[in-house]
């Protein structure tokens, strides 16, 4: 079975069961300066698993494409990628552990609707208890209905608790895993399953995390009113298990990259070879998403990936100079990640758009490499040639200088708390930044285009936003240079706005009444049938704002204050920039 087929035979065995099907969200947080990427399929549901009510109801499904930067070191192995897709399903104040775990069952285990995978190679592991929590025995007793208990091991908070912080929803987790040796391993005591799993021959499948309990200043308080059920499945380790694989790059996703590697390298090696398809993959999915190379944030990652895999294929094909030109191995290896994915809805720009861009981030990196080539012969030492010349350490390496790693790694880290304190914030994961600051940023920024559209052009479209707890950030489209003029009227608009206390309103509607009354949308973004729109209405009940937007948002202007425009430039032709903060 085929990952497309695996994919909708998930999203349509939760949907039987009542789940409506959500796109996946963008790979960039939409409204979340505390992420870079979103990394599991709960995060941009956070505001509904918080309570919010969700537009398509209290069950969800769908497959979210995640990004892992944390996982880096890992990739090469036979379980690691920096992107997957999860397959999610969820449950928001609905159902819990006993359907929860049934249908987890039923879908890996079921040949009509599910995977069809073999009962036999199934382990089983739930929440042993601790001076927190009490031990998950209602997991334990409804896996036992499906699962031999002999095969249900009981572990520790470390791997099978999940919350966040001191304070919030807190719970236990269920974790599936599968046996990917040849033979099977058959019954395991706990010992043979901890050693089995080290050595991935057993591999993490899927996770049920339960939101039972409520925890304040990091003691658990008792129950929550409204419990729910996260879960979350990597298709590629799915994929591996249906296959019968014991590594993710001989899955479908990756066997047609893998081939070009190693049909057409003079070295090929697995290693490399697969931190290479795993870069490239990882970069089409971030650049279709609107990610460009650059030296912070998201691009820096992007930046870091494609030269990873530049310098990984250097190494197998050293012969190849130009690597990304049009016929290379890279070029063949971006095709078939295109093939693969061609059924699905989320490789929204032509792969020539992606391919230019890697293209320019190569000519880009072999610049970097001239000049420091001439300072690496010159003596430059290599903490040096990395920070200031962008010359990769694996290179001075490679090139028969020794330098003491450990030393090095040290100097990057305080350099790197130096100079990146704002964007590592970025990398902890977690909740969106949802606290009183963002949320009346993100307000104002709602205002900002509507005052935009008001003063400037009806025509000016939101491109791009970013809201930290200092200040918002909107990018636009507009032909021209706002003028001083244009800036204090918008400023005034939005200040006028916010003095008459408009109320902000939510609403639930299908997609296109929302689309037929003109709420302005994410460029590109796909959207479920049941959206949520923030209305912001002056005193006669008129819409001044229409966004569609999954909030949260101040219920009334007048918690605004002041509001200023600090800042407006361009990003790119046709596209302006504006920041601006609330006084
Ligand atoms: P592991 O311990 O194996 O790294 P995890 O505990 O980090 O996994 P979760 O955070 O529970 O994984 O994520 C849910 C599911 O997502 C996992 O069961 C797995 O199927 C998948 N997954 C997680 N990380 C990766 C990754 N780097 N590459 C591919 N799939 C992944
Ligand atoms: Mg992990």
């Amino acid at each position: 079975m085929q990952s497309n087929e695996i994919r909708r035979r998930f999203l349509k065995f939760f949907e039987n069961r009542g789940h409506k099907i959500i796109p996946s969200a963008s790979l960039v947080p939409e409204n979340d300066p505390s992420v870079l990427f979103n990394t599991a399929g709960m995060q941009p549901l956070v505001p509904y698993l918080l309570g919010q009510p969700h537009p398509m109801g209290k069950r969800l499904v769908n497959a979210q494409k995640c990004v892992r930067t944390q996982d880096i070191d890992e990739v090469g192995d036979n379980t690691h990628d920096t992107f997957f897709e999860m397959l999610g399903n969820w449950s928001l104040g609905d159902y819990f552990k006993d359907d929860a775990i049934q249908w987890s069952y039923e879908f890996l285990i079921s040949k009509e609707e599910g995977l069809g995978l073999d009962p036999k190679r199934l382990y089983v592991t739930v929440f042993e208890g601790d001076e927190n929590a009490p031990k998950d025995t209602e997991a334990f007793d409804i896996w036992k209905k499906y699962v031999p208990e002999h095969r249900i091991y009981y572990m520790g908070a470390k791997s099978n608790w999940w919350s966040v912080g001191d304070n919030g929803p807190c719970g236990p987790d269920t974790e599936m895993f599968y046996d990917v040796t040849k033979n099977g391993l058959g019954d395991l005591s706990k010992e043979e399953y901890l050693k089995a799993d080290s050595e991935q021959k057993v591999v993490e499948i899927w996770n049920d995390v339960f939101m039972q309990f409520l925890k304040k200043d990091g003691k658990i308080i008792g129950q929550l009113p409204s419990q729910n059920v996260d879960t979350g499945s990597g298709l590629e380790r799915i994929a591996m298990a249906v296959q019968g694989k014991s590594n993710l790059f001989e899955t479908d996703l990756f066997a047609g990259a893998m081939e070009v590697l190693k049909n057409l390298v003079d070295k090929y090696d697995d290693r490399p070879a697969r931190i290479v398809a795993d870069h490239i993959r990882t970069s089409i999915f971030m650049i279709t998403d609107g990610v460009l190379p650059s030296n912070t944030g998201r691009g820096y990652i992007l930046r870091r990936l494609l030269r990873r895999a530049i310098l990984k294929m250097r190494s197998m094909h050293p012969g190849e100079f130009n690597i990304a030109s049009e016929g290379s191995v890279f070029f063949e290896i971006i095709q078939k990640f295109f093939e693969i994915y061609s059924d699905t809805s989320y490789l929204i720009k032509p792969e020539t758009e992606v391919f230019e861009v890697i293209k320019n981030e190569e000519l880009k990196f072999r610049n970097t490499l001239e000049q420091g080539l001439k300072e690496f012969e010159s003596g430059t030492d290599p903490f040096v040639l990395f920070t200031t010349y962008g010359f990769p350490v694996e290179l001075t390496v490679e090139l028969g200088r020794k330098v003491n790693m450990e030393d090095f790694n040290t100097k990057i880290a305080e350099h790197q708390k130096l100079s990146q304190t704002s964007s590592a914030g970025m990398f902890k994961g977690g909740l969106a930044n949802h606290n009183d600051k963002t949320i009346r940023l993100h307000t104002s920024h709602h205002l900002l285009l509507a005052g935009l559209q008001a003063i400037v052009s009806p025509t000016v479209k939101q491109r791009g936003s970013n809201i930290t707890e200092e200040r918002l950030r909107i990018d636009f489209l507009c032909d021209h240079k706002l003028t001083d003029e244009e800036k204090q009227k918008v400023e005034a608009w939005v200040n006028d706005k916010i003095s008459k206390e408009l109320n902000v309103v939510r609403m639930e509607m299908p997609l296109v009444e929302a689309e037929k009354i003109g709420a302005e949308m994410e460029f590109g973004a796909k959207y479920p049938e049941v959206v949520s729109v923030y209305v912001i209405e002056d005193e006669g009940g008129n819409p001044i704002s229409k966004e569609f937007c999954g909030g949260p948002h101040v219920s009334n202007t007048r918690e605004l204050g002041m509001f200023k425009i600090q800042k407006e430039e361009a990003v790119s032709a046709g596209v302006r920039r504006i920041k601006a903060v609330l006084g």
